[in-house]
């Protein structure tokens, strides 16, 4: 078939892949248990709820504008009051389909063909195929340290006349850590000084344990609302684990946002009034259910270090943050079982129905992503089920479903 050498370029979003895999398993009636997937369980909070509804019994279910109804926007400004302590207008905000859609949407804006943009790995696996999809170039930095924290000094030296912007999460997919308030304040002061927009995606910035605050990215800057280099992602998906209601945004200087619009406008025209409502909804409802999520993944961040500690060899950086450990599974890189990440996920699906995502996809090789999103139940078994699997001093039999299975390969 006939595509562009572009579209050809971009790989498949592999979390995507994995969950469609996992779900053929399940019909076939296989017990898989998906450590892989990056939402939590909980049902849509009962205001998202009452919101859209109230929007679709008025039957008046049309376009908004393409920068997203005002009612939603007033709220994200409410929330960008709270949560950043920075006043921003109407003109600041967008709102769009999703923060995905938000990140590309501003990569489109900003950058020209050959313009570089620093990614940070351990990184989200969609940054450097959107940076491609703008023929733009990812460049990409791993800590020499070893560690999930790079430094200053290395995103320095990888600069050059055609980076264009710096994206950080914090706290971070895949490994959970939060970066320091004096790393963020030198990114932020650095583009700033160099001109140079410096992406901030907060979707997981209210997920945060052991009664750690994550910094406003905003209050390292001396800079206005509309000089500034700074740029806010955000959105509903992980605060309120309402990943299907697809509503993000930005908060960016106006003249920024006119370009957004603009590009909006002529490809999805708006984010939909009924999900934009939902995210209303949520926004001004009573904020339990942020802390009841938080503290389920604390609880699960607990369990699941508890449970890899059992793992000869593995090592784990603690999470601050998110639903994701990234533990550093190297020690059983070898021919009985896998040679690589990918393998080993491979390895895993196919022997212990566990699914999990392979560090390369993160720019971490011989490491897994592990979601603790989900239940306990699924954590612990799962888990167990990968001990048996990769260690040998495990008991080499077990059941998985109503099957005993025998480890015979190590
Ligand atoms: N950024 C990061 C780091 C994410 O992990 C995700 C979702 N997995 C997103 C952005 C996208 O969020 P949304 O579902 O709102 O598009």
């Amino acid at each position: 078939m006939s595509v562009s050498q572009l579209a050809r370029a971009i790989a498949t979003s592999p979390t995507m892949k994995l969950n469609e895999e996992a779900r053929l398993l399940r019909e076939r009636g296989e017990p898989v248990i998906h450590l892989g997937i990056g939402e939590p369980k909980n049902k849509a909070p009962i205001p998202a709820i009452l919101g859209a509804a109230a929007k679709l019994q008025t039957g008046d279910i049309k376009y908004s504008p393409s920068d997203g109804t005002p009612t939603l926007k007033k709220a994200i400004i409410r929330y960008t009051e709270e949560n950043y302590d920075r006043i921003v207008a109407p003109e600041n905000v967008i709102v769009s389909s999703g923060a995905k859609q938000s990140i590309f949407n501003l990569l489109y804006a900003i950058l020209n063909p050959q313009d570089e943009v620093i990614i940070l790995a351990p990184y989200w696996v969609s940054y450097p195929e959107m940076v491609k999809m703008v023929y733009g170039v990812p460049v990409i930095i791993t800590p020499e340290d070893g560690t999930f924290y790079p430094r200053m000094a290395e995103i320095e030296r990888a600069v050059t006349g055609y980076t264009k912007a710096i994206i950080v999460n914090s706290p971070n997919n895949p490994s959970g850590v939060i970066f320091p308030d004096d790393f963020i304040a030198q990114i932020v002061e650095f583009c700033e000084r160099k001109s140079i927009y410096c992406i901030m995606d907060d979707i997981y910035h209210k997920l945060v344990f052991d009664g750690r605050k994550t910094p406003s990215c905003f209050q390292f800057t001396k800079k206005d609302p509309e000089n500034t280099k700074v740029i806010a992602i955000n959105g509903i998906a992980k605060l309120y684990g309402m990943t299907g209601f697809r509503i993000g945004w930005t908060i960016a200087p106006r003249e920024l946002v006119e370009v957004l619009t603009n590009i909006q406008g002529q490809t999805t025209s708006c984010a939909s009034v009924l999900l934009q409502a939902a995210a209303e909804g949520a926004l001004l409802g009573i904020q339990s259910i942020v802390d009841n999520l938080r503290l389920h993944c604390q609880n699960n961040r607990d369990i699941v270090m508890a449970e890899l500690a059992t793992l000869p060899g593995v090592k784990c950086t603690k999470p601050q943050g998110t639903f994701y450990c990234l533990p550093d599974f190297r020690a059983y890189l070898h021919p009985a079982i896998a040679k690589n990440s990918n393998q080993l996920a491979d390895f895993l699906l196919k022997t212990a129905r566990v699914v999990t995502v392979p560090g390369a996809e993160f720019g971490f090789e011989g490491h897994l992503r592990i979601s603790y999103a989900g239940g306990v139940k699924d954590l612990q078994e799962g888990i167990a089920r990968i001990k048996w699997a990769i260690d040998p001093s495990s008991p080499n039999d077990i059941f998985i479903g109503d099957k005993k299975l025998l480890r015979d390969w190590l």
